[in-house]
């Protein structure tokens, strides 16, 4: 057994680190600056990158590069050797305060949705000193943000911490007009639990549609499925279990806290859960959890699966985003507390929360949608597409009585230590659960649960944030300037018509029941099903409002996002619905031809025995396959036609976008229902690529 804690952070450039190798000025003023995000002087940043650089040379090191989040969904990085030539011929380990600071990355070939023209190439990485620089396969990574040569973000980091900010800003802000000085700022902290699926690499090669799009477009279900619910919670295979204490290590070597590791629902499916950490800091590690895992499965012969819908039938794979604010004086702002007065300053950050949802469900369900999340969201496997939020049965009550302006009645005793209506005492309640909703409170956090397993969670914290922080600002007019003994009847009633006004997005039911699609129209909820639907919401007015008001994106930056996601979307069903073309014209239709002629040479070879041989059975198996063939090259030619006519489309990405939705998508579906029907007679031996069974029983 290997040593846990001295492995723990042995590639991170971490406080340990900094703390025995910098100077005690150096170490204090990046202390400072990661502190309180002030401005680092080069003279610091100077001997910084010489301590950083000391320190990855002796772990093995020979290269550094900017690691960073550009707009594709996946981390960028270019790696620079250490080496500097001598005069002698020989070469020195040198790296400068203003390498560490700075990078200048060919930016062209990331996507920008027009802030940069390509003749206009230059982008700018500029270290996040917040997230600690770490090794991986022999490179120096330093988290940086990404932006274009005017200042534009070009990333997912640059608005993540600009959120962080709002919030931070706001929530102090509120914290101080309700009485609590001593907080200086507040960060939101995160917890993703990730899920994924292993399958062996042999099958993964064979298969083209998980090649090239991560899914796969075709398959007939195994005679099993999830049905027997022995899958999750079961007991781990050796090489599966082999697989994630590997995968433990290289998380724990790159001080990602990895902490709960189960088989899932589906057969081949798992998740990992780290102990949360600040939302940036939970970001780069949640990037780096998936590339591990990827890389990690390579090493035991698997592929990991991060698509939201990898096999049809079997439940696809989410994120929970676990998601709350602490004080820099360490109180998580989201547990109830022990008093009355800490249950209030809990209440009203709840009730921020509960309005940011209910005013921004657009914007939330948004920065969960993509072309994969659309098979899960909805599908009675994942949260509806309707944001709702899940309470639980003690809150919900505290919060009835309060809306009533009536007493609160705990089990054990009527909690009246203030002597008066107004903010009822309570304690945290740990009982209920309810994995149907999307956003659910568990206790001391909130747990989004809407979210793919592929995308960043930069994206959905940008915005919860961003949300939050808004109607903490909001809440601060109202209360700003509230005489102290007028204070405590001003939060209460600013509790209450919060409540009062939002309480319809507030539902403890079964989320995928249904009468909540019946209901949540009658309280006028959305319910935005598809991407393409959902996208435009991103630049309606208040939208663009919240951003530009909380120096979150500009109105440019906006568009630009917009744009990209788009693209995304059509890019990846134009993907699809290609790969899907070439699986059926030249693997499965051929493989369906061969059988049938097979069939046919049977039947004759037993005709010239003898004319009187019965091949009836083999005869109406022939007509069926034939027949069902006949009707999928119907469909798959149309697919083709409808994909050609996705192609010169391409000026109009919104059009697009819904023509991907409302045609091709459909005329994939449609072929596919054919072609698993016919491959339910296929033998074995003439299938061209391995089926449901293969894939995902003999792992
Ligand atoms: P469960 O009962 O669902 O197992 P846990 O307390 O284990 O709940 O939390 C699940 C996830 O939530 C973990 O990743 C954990 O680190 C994270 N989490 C717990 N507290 C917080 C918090 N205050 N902020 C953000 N995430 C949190
Ligand atoms: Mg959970």
């Amino acid at each position: 057994m290997k040593n846990v804690p001295e492995m723990y952070g042995s590639l991170v450039f971490n406080d340990k680190v900094m703390r025995t190798k910098l100077p005690k000025d150096v170490y204090k003023a990046l202390r400072k600056t990661i502190e309180q995000n002030t401005h680092l002087e080069i003279d610091v940043a100077n001997a910084v990158a010489v301590a950083m650089k000391e320190w990855a040379v002796e772990n093995g090191a020979t290269h550094f590069t900017h690691w960073f989040q550009p707009l594709t969904g996946f981390t960028a990085e270019k790696h620079d050797s250490f080496i500097s030539p001598t005069e002698n011929g020989g070469v020195l380990m040198e790296f400068s305060g203003k390498e560490l600071v700075k990078g200048e990355p060919d930016a062209s070939s990331f996507p920008s949705g027009g802030l940069r023209a390509t003749c206009e190439a230059r982008g700018y990485t500029a270290w996040d000193p917040t997230s600690p620089a770490f090794i991986k396969d022999g490179t120096l990574c330093i988290p940086t943000a990404f932006c274009s040569y005017s200042g534009e973000a070009l990333d997912k980091k640059t608005p993540l911490l600009r959120s962080m900010d709002a919030l931070s800003k706001e929530a102090t802000k509120l914290l101080r007009i309700i009485g609590n000085t001593s907080v200086n700022s507040v960060m939101t902290t995160v917890g993703p639990e990730q899920e994924y699926f292993l399958i062996n690499k042999e099958d993964f090669k064979k298969r083209r549609d998980l090649v090239f799009t991560g899914r796969t477009l075709l398959g007939a279900p195994a005679p099993k499925g999830q049905e027997m619910e022995d899958h999750y919670f079961g007991m781990l295979k050796t090489r599966v279990s082999e697989y994630m204490k590997d995968l433990d290590e290289e998380l724990w070597k790159l001080g990602i806290p990895a902490k709960t590791k189960h088989n899932e629902v589906a057969p081949c499916q798992h998740e990992l859960a780290p102990i949360f950490d600040t939302t940036n800091v939970a970001v780069d590690h949640n990037q780096l959890t998936m590339e591990m895992m990827k890389k990690v499965a390579e090493r035991h012969g698997y592929v990991c699966l991060l698509h939201e819908k990898p096999f049809a039938g079997i439940n696809g794979s989410g994120k929970h985003n676990n998601w709350s604010m602490t004080t820099n004086t360490g109180v998580n702002l989201l547990d109830p507390g022990k008093t009355p007065a800490e249950n209030t300053q809990f209440l009203v950050f709840l009730a921020a929360v509960i309005k940011a949802v209910d005013d921004y469900a657009d914007l939330m369900r948004l920065s969960v949608a993509s072309a994969g999340n659309d098979h899960r969201l909805g599908a009675n496997e994942a949260p509806p597409a309707i944001i709702s939020i899940f309470l639980g049965d003690e809150l919900t009550a505290v919060i009835e009585s309060i809306e009533k302006d009536e007493f609160f009645h705990t089990s054990e005793k009527v909690s009246m230590e203030m002597g008066a209506k107004v903010i009822p005492h309570f304690t945290r309640d740990t009982t209920d659960r309810n994995r149907t909703s999307p956003f659910a409170f568990t206790g001391n956090k909130f747990e989004f649960r809407s979210l793919g397993s592929a995308a960043s969670v930069a994206g959905p914290n940008t915005i919860l944030n961003t949300a939050v922080a808004e109607i903490l600002s909001q809440f601060s007019a109202k209360l700003e300037g509230t005489p102290e003994d007028q204070m405590e009847k001003a939060v209460h009633d600013l509790i209450r018509d919060t409540i009062i006004a939002h309480k319809r997005v507030i539902f403890n039911g079964n989320g995928y029941s249904d009468e909540w699609v019946q209901e949540a129209e009658r309280r006028g909820l959305y319910n935005l099903r598809s991407t393409p639907e959902v996208l435009p919401k991103f630049l309606d007015q208040k939208n663009v409002e919240l951003f530009t008001k909380h120096g979150v994106y500009t109105e440019a930056e906006m568009n630009s996002r917009h744009e990209i996601k788009l693209e995304k979307y059509c890019k990846t069903l134009h993907i699809e619905g290609k790969t899907m073309l070439t699986m059926l014209y030249q693997e499965f239709m051929p493989a369906v031809l061969k059988y049938t002629d097979s069939l046919a040479a049977s039947i004759a070879v037993k005709k010239s025995v003898a004319a009187s041989i019965s091949c009836a059975s083999v005869e109406k198996k022939l007509e069926k396959l034939t027949s069902l063939y006949e009707e999928l090259a119907v469909l798959t030619d149309k697919l083709d036609v409808l994909v050609a006519e996705a192609e010169s489309m391409e000026e109009d990405l919104e059009a697009l976008s819904f023509f991907y939705h409302d045609s091709v998508i459909p005329a994939m579906e449609a072929a596919r229902a054919t072609a698993d029907e016919l491959e339910v007679y296929m033998p074995d031996e003439f299938m061209p690529y391995p089926t449901y069974t293969d894939m995902l029983f003999y792992v």
